[in-house]
């Protein structure tokens, strides 16, 4: 099977030497073309578009930023969709909105090819281990003769039925991790207030029943208020609470906790922690 792999940042990069190392032919595009070098590296071939990406593989994966940078690989003269033709199968594993996928679902039909949305649980270092977690939903057909590539990327797949039920699923889970974090950095920040040691506090934590990996991988590093090295931009978490707090008024459901947490959110934004880790967010709570 031929792959094309478009969107090279810290995800998509991981994710597409995986595919490389496990011998897939892969065909890459992105934005900043250099991010392409260390890819060529392994035997990947660049395309001038994503257009092209599409044209020279059985099924081209998207990993974007946002629904505007899914849209801008998208569509028009350039763009995947224009690639595409019966029988190629197109996957968005980028963290999107439900009405984005359903334009992409509609806009691949129409080429008569087939479409998943396949958004993943697990940050930089999943991905470069390949134990990301994916949430597929869409057509079934692609997600059966996708799965020797989507397994090479992951330790566990789910198939959720229609078309925006990944993407649903996928907020879901990130506006849990969201609230957990911040409860962790407001935790950190009573205790270090308080004149507490806080190595002792994350002892305390990850002896009793909140123990996580998460809080292990971070809980130090918010401790010590000093690098965050990145592996979840914070401007990308934002967007997933914002695509959150959008989806959550479709369909009338109140979300008090994550509309707060987005305000802060908001203001780590303001305050120029975009790229940084979304553990940045920390810095806004601590005095
Ligand atoms: P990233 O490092 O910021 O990479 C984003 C990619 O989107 C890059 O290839 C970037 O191209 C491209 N892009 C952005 N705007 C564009 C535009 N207008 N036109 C064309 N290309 C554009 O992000 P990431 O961390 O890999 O995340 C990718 C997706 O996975 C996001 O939806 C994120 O929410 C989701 N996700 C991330 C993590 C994580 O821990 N990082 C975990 C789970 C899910 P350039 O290289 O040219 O900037």
């Amino acid at each position: 099977m031929k792959i094309g792999f478009v969107g090279l940042g810290i995800m998509g990069s991981a994710m597409a030497t995986n595919l490389l190392k496990a011998g897939f032919k892969v065909t890459v595009w992105n934005r900043s073309i250099d991010k392409c070098a260390p890819l060529v590296d392994l035997g990947a071939t660049v395309a001038a578009s994503p257009r092209s990406v599409a044209e020279s593989s059985d099924v081209v994966i998207a990993m974007m930023a946002t629904p505007a940078a899914v849209q801008s690989v998208r569509d028009g003269s350039e763009g995947i969709v224009a690639g595409l033709t019966s029988g190629k199968g197109y996957v968005d594993m980028s963290t999107v909105d439900v009405q984005t996928s359903l334009e992409s679902v509609r806009l691949t039909h129409e080429k008569g090819a087939l479409f998943l949305e396949a958004p993943v649980a697990g940050s930089r270092k999943p991905a470069e281990d390949a134990t990301l977690t994916i949430m597929a939903a869409g057509d079934w057909e692609l997600y059966d003769s996708s799965l020797p590539v989507l397994e090479k990327m992951s330790k566990k797949i789910l198939f959720l039925g229609e078309t925006g039920n990944a993407v649903r699923m996928k907020l879901a889970n990130n506006l849990v991790m969201c609230g957990m974090l911040t409860a962790l950095s407001e935790g950190i920040a009573l205790a270090a207030g308080s004149g507490l040691d806080t190595a002792q506090l994350l002892e305390v934590l990850d002896s009793g029943a909140v123990t996580n990996p998460m809080f292990r991988l971070k809980g130090p590093q918010i401790a010590a208020n000093k690098e965050f090295p990145t592996a979840f931009p914070l401007k990308h978490m934002q967007k997933d609470l914002r695509l959150a707090l959008r989806l959550a008024e479709e369909v009338g459901q109140p979300l008090f906790a994550t509309a707060t947490i987005n305000e802060l959110y908001k203001t780590a934004l303001a305050q120029g922690f975009g790229d940084e880790d979304f553990a940045a967010v920390s810095r806004v709570i601590r005095k």
